[in-house]
């Protein structure tokens, strides 16, 4: 058992919901750069070349170490990979670079064993690290549960001796979709079951004393992937244990969409606190990944500062509270009333864009919020990310808006527009309460944390057109924003919410106000940067079912860049469903295809079936398992060979990949599931 430094109350996940506080963990020490305890957050990133080609992989580990990757994790699926890591590592050594090497290991513990002997840390996979999965649904009594026990532990324990013996450290990384059948078949698939395989060889470690681990739950469902890692450390702390975190998305995808699940999931968790080393996957180059793992991480180098001179006891008060207003563990909805048939109850979560600078002479600048104007026509076509709201602060546009677009005006401007179909007052507290004037639609209100207890916020009538528009200026946006929704909940109310979140990424480093003012070089950098911190902050808050609508404000930043960013968090967080879900692998030394182009090709032809996940997967080894919850399978099984997937079920095997992707429509569209696309799309 390993007790210290360990602080959250048993039963608790992290130190507090509604202040950010670090939870500690133990220092484990992988070669020269130790993780967990008081550590920064390490960054790592995985090779995607073929192991045996040493010069190839050292160069690529090379690339990932200048990007800022502090460990570089190589495959090594047989033995023969496991004994060429000694000459990868070798060349490292000759050329000058001593970052810790990790290896990663699936279905093969002969290879584990010799990897131990020559890297610095081994990633297992419990799921198959001593179990072959076939999806077999299997009933255990518990004295055959137990009979698998001792079998786990005979084929796991000589690694386990190994890394004592060698000093190497060990990841247990759990993956959504790879769990082991016993462990299905006692627990489903669930974030229950992640953590029980994890604890299974964690306990099995701990009895042979050996204790340099650290521990992942990796899911490409980022709300899946935020409740296994809080369970898996309630868990660890009700058994005395605290060993360090490795947060990533697995399968998370491309671009835009790569980005904000991985910023979805691992944010939402480094504002809990959690979280000792970060790993993006992105179905790109490896080098792309650690800069995205970075510009994650460095939000909380200077809240680490601040919450270290903090007593961790004072964040228990809160955490006590309101621990029974959130299920941390399983997602569901804050319950509020359906304001004007439009905002809140069961609705889908609203988006809201802010139009003000635009040139409001031009209707084509709404084709950045989604409605594309045909001058021919005189009319709007809509689709699947077309904003809800448009804030014109106090500009009146010279053209007809779209029929269904409700349109926001200050208060002061909405009560001079002569038409006020579909215009709403935005008010603030103060203005809303002494209103004279108000709809019996739509009114919003802008609010904060910290309104709650002023004189204002108990004067205000509470009929059903009220939404409030939560804002913050706090350096903890994420807490402060939690923070009002715990208030709301303790104070009975059922108002419907729009998160609101403004990020001021031009400004200089002289006039920087908070961390979202971070400079910022060029366009595709400032994009990014609102991606990840949006993705963070509202994301958080809608994995744990708050909010009924998002605002992004972001000056300088381009309409339809928050647009689809926006449509990205609700798909994230799947709470607002828009487009095809693609679960595609980072690639790695198994993989039998090109995954980008190949990830590119797919996306070009079924882009338009909105709510489809298709699994995009380099090798059968693993592919199969960690796609999860797709709906199809793309699957690589040879050299170019694709099977095909519907589900689990393999229905078209080592077909050629020339015709790979036609046969996977035909079966989409056998389903019933294909529809033609239109020609915008
Ligand atoms: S699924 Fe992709 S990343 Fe995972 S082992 Fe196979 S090729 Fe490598």
């Amino acid at each position: 058992m390993n007790a210290d430094a360990v602080k959250v109350l048993p039963g608790r996940y992290c130190n507090s919901l509604t202040e950010y506080s670090r939870f500690v963990t133990r220092e484990v020490h992988i070669g020269e750069v130790p993780m967990g305890g008081n550590n920064p957050i390490r960054i790592q990133s995985m090779t995607t070349t073929d192991t045996m080609d040493t010069i190839g992989t050292v160069e690529q580990s090379i690339r990932m170490i200048h990007a800022g990757c502090e460990y570089v994790r190589i495959t090594a699926p047989s033995i023969k990979e496991a004994q060429n890591l000694a000459e990868i590592k070798k060349q490292l050594r000759a050329r000058g670079y001593t970052t810790p090497l990790v290896a990663d290991i699936h279905f093969t513990p002969n290879a584990a064993e010799v990897a131990a002997r020559i890297v610095e840390k081994v990633r297992v996979n419990p799921g198959n690290y001593a179990d072959k999965k076939k999806f077999d649904q299997l009933e255990y009594t518990d004295a055959e549960y137990q009979n698998e026990l001792e079998r786990i532990y005979q084929k796991f324990s000589p690694l386990v001796k190994v890394c004592k013996e060698y000093g190497t450290a060990m990841r247990i990384g759990t993956n959504h979709g790879s769990l082991s059948d016993r462990i299905v078949s006692r627990y489903g698939d669930t974030p229950r079951g992640m953590v029980e395989s994890a604890m299974e060889f964690m306990r099995i470690c701990e009895m042979l004393n050996y204790y340099e681990l650290v521990i992942s739950m990796k899911s490409s469902n980022p709300q899946v992937m935020v409740q296994a890692y809080r369970l898996l450390v309630e868990t660890m702390v009700a058994e005395g244990m605290n060993y360090p975190l490795h947060l990533g998305v697995t399968e998370a995808g491309d671009g835009e969409d790569g980005r904000i699940k991985s910023a979805v999931g691992i944010g939402t968790l480094l504002e809990d606190g959690l979280g000792d080393t970060v790993r993006v996957s992105l179905t790109e180059e490896p080098e792309a990944e650690a800069p995205v793992a970075i510009a994650l991480v460095n939000r909380y180098a200077v809240r680490s500062q601040e919450s270290r001179a903090k007593s961790q006891d004072t964040y228990n008060s809160p955490l006590t509270i309101h621990h029974s207003l959130l299920n941390p563990y399983a997602y569901k909805k804050r319950e509020t009333y359906e304001a004007n048939a439009f905002i809140g109850g069961h609705m889908v979560p609203r988006v809201v864009v802010d139009l003000s600078d635009s040139n409001l002479k031009d209707p084509a600048i709404l084709s950045d919020a989604g409605y594309i104007y045909s001058p021919l026509l005189d009319k709007y076509s809509m689709g699947e990310q077309s904003v809800d709201f448009v804030y014109m602060a106090d500009e009146l546009p010279s053209f007809n808006l779209p029929g269904n677009l409700k349109q926001l005006y200050n208060y002061r401007t909405w009560q001079k527009l002569a038409d006020k179909t579909l215009c709403h007052p935005v008010f603030s507290l103060q203005e809303y309460v002494e209103a004279e004037d108000r709809t019996s639609a739509l009114n919003l209100v802008k609010v904060t944390n910290a309104d709650v207890e002023s004189e204002a916020f108990g004067m205000l009538t509470m009929d059903k057109s009220l939404v409030f528009v939560l804002e913050t200026d706090e350096l903890q946006g994420m807490a402060d924003q939690r923070q009002f929704f715990f208030k709301m909940e303790e104070l009975g109310l059922d108002v419907p919410v729009i998160i609101k979140r403004s990020y001021n990424l031009k400004s200089d480093v002289g006039s920087r106000k908070s961390e979202d003012d971070l400079p910022a070089t060029h366009n595709s950098q400032l994009t990014t940067n609102l991606q990840l911190y949006s993705s963070t902050d509202l994301g958080a808050l809608l994995v744990d079912g708050f909010g009924d609508g998002i605002w992004i404000d972001a000056p300088g930043i381009e309409t339809k860049v928050i647009t689809s960013t926006a449509f990205g968090i609700l798909q994230a967080t799947r709470s607002r469903i828009s487009k095809t879900e693609y679960i595609s692998c980072p690639s790695c030394g198994r993989t039998l295809f090109d995954l980008m182009i190949t990830t590119q090709m797919i996306r070009s032809r079924t882009s338009h079936l909105k709510g489809l996940k298709i699994g995009i997967m380099g090798c059968i080894v693993n592919g199969p398992g960690e796609m999860a919850d797709a709906d199809y399978g793309y699957v690589g099984s040879g050299t170019d060979k694709v099977t095909l997937y519907r589900g689990k079920e393999a229905v078209k095997k080592n077909i050629s990949s020339a015709n790979a992707l036609d046969e996977l429509i035909g079966i989409i569209r056998e389903d019933g599931n294909w529809i033609e696309p239109s020609p915008a799309q």
